[in-house]
């Protein structure tokens, strides 16, 4: 099937519960314009050369959105242009990323990755010390980071109802961090090809969705 006929598929399957953020991690810029000729302008990469690159030969109203595990040395690279940052995973992550902002003198849109999955390879905040950086105003003096929500990967199986229970574990999370934060704390990212439709029913605002769009990625990042 076409790019054009599965983001049609997607997006009627969404039918506007939650807004899609075409993952093209992998694959090529081409396939990236494609979707943008359908009117898609919210896309996710993993790897922040990969980003770089797409950025200075795509359309620059593009909005990019890092979904990938983050290091603090690649911050640099994508800060001048990065529309959000999803995978915000640690207090030292969190200091390199408003440091980075500032000298773009840009504020930049972050979630709050948190870690339910079953497996431990899995990236994210342990919930506990989360709320404790929070509790202790660990974002209070940061000027440049826009605190939007919280993201999560559900328990990579085949279980329905292990992946809801990461789903509505993600909800409950986000609900009780939002007290902490302004009115602009409404994100709810999680979902992906094949447990998107789950993720909404959950209460997810943002899917992240690859494969299903760009068809199978040859490699795995
Ligand atoms: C790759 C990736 C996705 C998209 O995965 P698909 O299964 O291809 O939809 C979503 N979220 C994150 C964090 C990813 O790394």
């Amino acid at each position: 099937m076409s790019i054009k006929s599965q983001i049609e598929n997607v997006l009627e399957s969404l039918s506007g519960r939650a807004q899609l953020v075409a993952v093209s991690k992998t694959y090529p810029a081409s396939d990236v314009q494609t979707a943008y000729d359908m009117g898609q302008r919210l896309f996710g990469e993993s790897r922040p050369q990969e980003m770089a690159a797409k950025w200075e030969a795509l359309p620059k109203d593009i909005e990019w959105r890092m979904i990938g595990h983050l290091q603090r040395n690649k911050v640099k690279m994508i800060a001048p242009f990065v529309s959000m940052i999803e995978s915000v995973d640690s207090e030292r992550l969190v200091v390199a990323i408003d440091i980075e902002a500032a000298k773009c003198e840009r504020v930049i849109d972050c979630l709050l990755e948190i870690h339910v999955a079953q497996e431990q390879s899995k990236t994210g905040w342990d919930y506990t010390e989360l709320l404790d950086f929070v509790k202790r105003g660990g974002f209070d003096e940061l000027k440049n980071i826009r605190v939007c929500g919280v993201m999560g990967i559900a328990s990579n199986t085949d279980d329905e109802s292990r992946v809801r229970r990461d789903f509505e574990e993600l909800a409950r999370c986000k609900e009780a961090l939002s007290e902490y934060f302004s009115d602009s704390f409404d994100t709810l990212s999680m979902g992906m090809s094949d447990d998107y439709l789950l993720a909404v029913e959950c209460g997810s605002t943002s899917v992240r969705v690859g494969s299903k769009i760009f068809g199978r990625r040859t490699y795995n990042i």
